[in-house]
C-alpha cells in the first residue's frame, strides 16, 4: 500500500496528489538499502528534504560517511555502535572511531540498550555511557535505541548531561515519556505508528514539538522493506492519531529536525530550508 498525501489529508493509493510537504527522515539505515540511488530519487519525489543515515558499527559507519559524501546537504551521517553489534573485543576500537570521526557526523547514533538480546548489560551500559559522554562534550545530539531498558537509557542520558537526545521509535511507558518531554528530549515516530499499540499511545501523548519523523528503513512495513519515502506514512499516521492536518505535522516535525540536528549549521550551502 502506498500512501499519498494531499490537502484533504492522507489517503491511500489512487488519491490525487495535490500538495507535497517538506518532510525529514530522522533515522534510516541507508547502508542496508538494496538500491540506494533509486530510493533517494523516490524520497526526493515524495517531498523528503533530508535524511539522517545512522551507523551500527565501524563498517556501517564508514559506509554511512561515504553515502553522506555522495548526497551532500541531503544525507547526514550519524555514527554509532548499536547494542546488537557490541562484541567485547571490538568495543575499544569502535569507541575510538566515534571519537576520531566526531567532526564528520551530525549526531551520535544508533546507540542504546537492548535488554532482549544476549550481549551482557554491563557491556551495553559501558558503550552507551561512553557514547553519551562523547555526545555531551562535543555537543552533538544522540539517537537512542531502547528495548526493555527505557528507564536506564533515560538515566544515562541525564547523568552524562546530554543536551539533545531522541528516543527512537519510542514505545515505552507513558510516565517516562512525560519525563523525556520535561527534559526537553524528543521521541521519534516510525511507520509502526500505524499498527503498534504502545508506539501509537506514545505518539498520541507526546507533544508535536517533541516528535521527529523517521522510517528506520529498511525495517519492513507490512511485508515490504521500507525506504525513506515511507516517512510520508509516519506523517500520515501522526496526523490521524493527533487529528491534525498533515501540513501542520510536516511543518512542525521538520522544524523540530532542523533545531535538533542543527541542520543549517551543518549544511549552510545546501538546499535545506
Ligand atoms: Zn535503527
Amino acid at each position: 500500500m502506498q500512501y499519498i498525501i494531499n490537502n484533504q489529508g492522507c489517503g491511500e493509493q489512487g488519491a490525487e496528489v495535490e500538495e507535497s510537504f517538506e518532510i525529514f527522515d530522522g533515522h534510516a539505515h541507508l547502508d542496508e538499502l538494496e538500491d540506494l540511488p533509486a530510493a533517494i530519487e523516490r524520497a526526493r519525489a515524495a517531498g523528503v528534504i533530508g535524511i539522517v543515515a545512522v551507523g551500527m558499527d565501524m563498517a556501517s559507519n564508514l559506509r554511512t560517511l561515504e553515502i553522506a559524501g555522495q548526497y551532500p546537504g541531503f544525507v547526514f551521517a550519524a555514527l554509532g555502535y548499536h547494542p546488537w553489534r557490541i562484541r567485547e573485543s571490538s568495543i575499544d576500537e569502535n569507541l575510538a572511531f566515534l571519537e576520531t570521526h566526531i567532526d564528520r557526523c551530525i549526531a551520535i547514533g544508533e546507540v542504546g540498550l537492548d535488554y532482549k538480546i544476549k550481549v551482557r548489560k554491563p557491556l551495553q551500559q559501558h558503550v552507551l555511557r561512553e557514547a553519551a559522554r562523547l555526545a555531551a562534550r562535543s555537543d552533538k545530539p544522540i539517537i537512542l535505541h531502547s528495548r526493555l531498558s527505557h528507564e536506564r537509557v533515560f538515566s544515562i542520558a541525564k547523568e552524562t548531561n546530554v543536551r539533545r537526545a531522541v528516543f527512537h521509535w519510542y514505545s515505552g511507558p507513558l510516565d517516562l515519556l512525560a519525563k523525556i518531554v520535561t527534559e526537553g528530549y524528543l521521541v521519534s515516530a516510525t511507520p509502526a505508528a500505524a499498527t503498534s499499540p504502545p508506539h501509537r499511545a506514545a505518539i498520541r501523548n507526546a507533544p508535536l514539538e517533541n516528535i521527529l519523523l523517521e522510517t528506520d528503513c529498511p525495517v519492513p512495513f507490512g511485508s515490504v522493506a521500507s525506504e525513506p519515502r515511507d516517512v510520508a506514512i509516519t506523517l500520515c499516521e501522526i496526523a490521524r492519531l493527533k487529528n491534525l492536518q498533515p501540513d501542520i505535522v510536516a511543518r512542525q516535525t521538520t522544524k523540530n529536525a532542523h533545531a535538533f540536528f542543527d541542520l543549517l549549521k551543518q549544511a549552510p550551502a545546501a538546499g535545506l530550508r
